[in-house]
């Protein structure tokens, strides 16, 4: 079977629609605390379930854990998911863009 994508986590790529970018509907962000976050505290791929919840296919599986705010939705799923409590979901004027 040849694989056609390496994002597995969402059912789509994100992508500019009719309405805009989706990070454009939401007012809160998640904001990751990397000293809590398991892979940078290890410093190796461990846990990601931020990427393997969230619907948006727009976190990435890197050392720090990077999100693609342009695309995310600010559901907080990740923050739900997230083990050590890692994600808090900020409002984005709050946020240092
Ligand atoms: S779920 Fe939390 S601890 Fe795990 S990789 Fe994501 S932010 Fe880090
Ligand atoms: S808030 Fe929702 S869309 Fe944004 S990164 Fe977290 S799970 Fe994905």
């Amino acid at each position: 079977m040849i694989k056609q994508d390496e994002n597995i986590s969402g059912i789509c790529t994100p992508a500019i629609g009719e309405a805009g970018k989706t990070g454009d509907w939401s007012d809160v962000k998640p904001a990751i605390d990397h000293s809590k976050c398991t892979p940078a505290v290890k410093g190796k791929a461990a846990c990601f379930l931020c990427w393997l919840y969230c619907p948006e296919g727009v976190v990435h599986m890197t050392i720090p854990v990077q999100i693609d705010l342009d695309y995310c939705k600010g559901c907080g799923i990740c923050a739900e998911e997230c083990p050590p409590n890692a994600i808090t979901m900020v409002r984005k004027e709050d946020m240092n863009e």
